[in-house]
């Protein structure tokens, strides 16, 4: 089953082609990094994902549904209902945590399931509860984000996520802010989804952890995606030159 299809899309802000005729597919369970120089397009095609940006052309696909597509240059019209309930699918973490820091930890992660989902507040807060303690911040329930290290405000915010539910988790960069001593924790979170056989996108500057973890590893450079393979063949053996440099520049 593919969770994802997205069919040459393109998105311009203006005169700038940000993301230029991208062609993609995730399957379920599937964890997939996208890595690449900065401004190449990753959080664009993220945001594209779950409807944080528009595109220009192309089809996206989630879970056999679209979301956005023109035909023949036209666009198709999606209902935003539509829209929303399809997106809704998909959780997203960003690398600046973006919690509520006038609300505490838990209703930070109860939030989205009662507003958005009209979800009992008990239940709400069972689910939360449940979360929080599979990112271990069990004692963290009733703290406000501003006590937290960066790594807890992201364990937060990956369980607020979680809270929604969702069949997909797209990360955009989620322990670049963070202190190196705090990358593990997250990580290691991440890991624990990947056993649960969440489909995962990932843009990450963390190559050992993409390396170890991908079933794919995608390279974008200047709004393309230059290679789409197996992560030992992109990490050692690269088609591109282009990728070969800037691996040789991270490590
Ligand atoms: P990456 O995540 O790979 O660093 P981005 O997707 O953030 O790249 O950005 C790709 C390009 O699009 C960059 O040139 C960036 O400046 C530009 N860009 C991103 N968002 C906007 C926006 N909202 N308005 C105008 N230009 C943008
Ligand atoms: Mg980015």
């Amino acid at each position: 089953m593919e969770m994802i299809k997205v069919s040459h899309i393109s998105k311009n802000f203006g005169k700038l082609e940000v993301l230029k005729n991208i062609s993609l597919t995730v399957k379920k369970g599937e964890v997939i990094s996208i890595i690449g120089p900065s401004g190449s397009g990753k959080s664009t095609l993220l945001r594209c994902l779950n409807n944080l940006e528009k595109i220009d052309n192309g089809r996206i696909e989630i879970e056999g549904k679209p979301i956005a597509a023109y035909e023949n240059g036209k666009k198709v019209h999606i209902t935003e209902s539509d829209i929303r309930k399809r997106c809704k699918k998909i959780g997203m973490v960003f690398q600046s945590f973006n919690l509520f820091p006038h609300k505490t930890v838990l209703q930070n992660i109860i939030e989205a399931p009662i507003v958005v989902d009209n979800m009992e507040k008990e239940k709400a807060v069972r689910i939360a509860e449940r979360l929080l303690t599979k990112v271990g911040l069990s004692d963290k329930r009733d703290v406000y984000p501003s006590k937290l290290s960066g790594g807890q405000k992201q364990r937060v915010a990956i369980a607020r996520a979680l809270a929604m539910q969702p069949d997909i988790m797209l990360f955009d960069e989620p322990t670049s802010a963070l202190d190196p001593e705090l990358v593990g924790e997250v990580l290691k979170v991440m890991k624990d989804l990947m056993k649960d056989h969440m489909t995962m996108l990932i843009v990450t500057h963390e190559m050992a952890f993409a390396k170890e973890v991908s079933d794919r590893v995608i390279f974008m450079d200047e709004g393309r995606i230059i290679e789409d393979t197996y992560p030992e063949k992109l990490f050692t053996n690269p088609d591109h030159p282009r990728i070969k440099a800037f691996l040789e520049k991270m490590l």
